[in-house]
């Protein structure tokens, strides 16, 4: 491959993030376009983990609970993350997945509008949060979903006075697609419906304003962009006005306002504990909040000013090197209306990006035909992301992605 032009290396000198690259574990020689799946390791972890488990877990045991700070865990992740979205430090919880956090919110919106029938939606939403509407549809018969893509072209059209919640992703996990987080809660609380935001594909990428939109819920991942590694627990949000009236659903021990007074009756926690289910994962949790140390410092306009042009440099090396007719940009054309991530419709994509991946660039595949790229701005360099950019144009310039141990499916795609 040839080095990169001077241009780019001087992007990467001149970088104001490019030695936070340092905070992170990195295999030499791959290119990793996919932390918008699972982050890389922070190099923070390893000492965090091995302190967690031999002095607090092996050494200190049960105390640990109290003295480590392990209960208080939840709430101080959730007060260290709160920056990244912007909310106030008493309002983000880090517990469970985004699937389960969907559906406790999704329910608590469902119980605060009790008059409303209608959850709205987007179908090409990432299928969790379908499923988990469908799952919650499932069980109350009165209720129905409506979505963007079936029942209407856009969410606003769908947005009515029968609308109890709106579910929304902040960006689109195929396409990249930013939505207008203030306009579009704005709209719904015109028709009196709450909104809640999915921030999976946002969170650690650019700076996100719930509070000052009003956003009602949010949820959020811990392994992607944050890099909290694999099923890293993930957060959740709750407007501060709303918390005391939520009811929560899963109404679990350690929501509960005096988990060891060991009541028989539930009577929920003041503010967002009440999102609290069970005992939480210590070691996971430990894992993410030294993760989350990577972003002591970082301005987030910073982060995703470098994820724009990070993202506009890839898409302006691949298009200048990959034949006529191969790719289909999917993604907004404008960085300002997308996430730090590019994708294009490919045909035969799953192939072309094995073989990309056989050499040394991670990105991935989703279906049917998208081929997708991540930019994290806190470790990629501009030379990285260029040089990726000519490799993938070359692959399919000499269609050497076209071989049988290409097309076989693995699990995890
Ligand atoms: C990654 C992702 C999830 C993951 O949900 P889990 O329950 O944590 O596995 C949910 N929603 C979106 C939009 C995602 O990108």
């Amino acid at each position: 491959m040839q080095p990169p032009p001077t241009e780019v290396l001087l992007r990467d000198a001149q970088d104001p993030l490019a030695g936070a690259r340092e905070r992170f574990h990195l295999p030499e020689g791959l290119i990793y376009l996919d932390g918008n799946s699972l982050g890389p390791a922070p190099v923070g972890v390893f000492r965090e983990l091995q302190h967690a488990v031999a002095e607090e877990w092996a050494g200190d045991l049960i105390a640990s609970w109290n003295d480590a700070g392990w209960f208080a865990l939840p709430r101080t992740l959730g007060a260290r993350l709160a920056p990244l979205i912007g909310a106030a430090a008493d309002t983000v919880l880090v517990c469970d997945t985004v699937s389960i956090n969907l559906f406790k919110c999704l329910h608590a919106a469902l119980a605060l509008r009790p008059e409303r029938r209608v959850i709205v939606a987007e179908q090409a939403g990432f299928p969790t949060d379908l499923y988990i509407v469908s799952g919650i549809v499932g069980t109350r018969p009165d209720l129905a979903m409506r979505l963007q893509g079936r029942d209407g072209a856009t969410l606003e059209e769908l947005i009515g006075g029968d609308t109890a919640v709106v579910l929304v992703n902040h960006v689109d996990y195929r396409t990249g697609a930013l939505r207008d987080m203030a306009a579009l809660t704005a709209r719904a609380h015109e028709a009196g419906a709450l909104i809640l935001w999915d921030l999976c594909h946002s969170a650690g990428i650019l700076p996100v304003a719930l509070e000052a939109a009003g956003a009602d819920f949010a949820v959020g991942c811990g392994y992607k962009y944050l890099n909290g590694g694999p099923g890293a627990p993930a957060f959740a949000y709750v407007r501060p006005d709303l918390a005391a009236q939520v009811q929560p659903a899963l109404s679990g021990w350690l929501g509960h306002q005096a988990p060891f007074a060991f009541a028989a009756g539930y009577a929920p926690a003041p503010g967002i504990d009440r999102l609290r289910v069970g005992t939480p994962p210590v070691l996971s949790l430990a894992a993410l909040d030294a993760a989350l140390d990577a972003f002591d410092g970082v301005s987030l306009d910073e982060l995703w000013s470098k994820g724009q042009a990070l993202a506009a440099l890839f898409l302006e090396t691949v298009e200048a090197h990959a034949p006529p007719g191969a790719l289909r940009l999917a993604s907004p054309r404008d960085p300002a209306m997308r996430g730090s991530q590019i994708a294009f419709h490919c045909a035969s994509g799953y192939a072309v990006m094995q073989q990309l991946i056989s050499e040394g660039v991670i990105g991935d595949f989703r279906d049917p035909d998208i081929i997708r790229f991540g930019f994290a701005p806190l470790y990629l360099r501009f030379a990285e992301v260029e040089a990726a950019a000519r490799r993938l144009g070359d692959i399919l310039a000499t269609r050497r992605w076209d071989r049988a141990e290409n097309h076989a499916r693995a699990a995890v795609t």
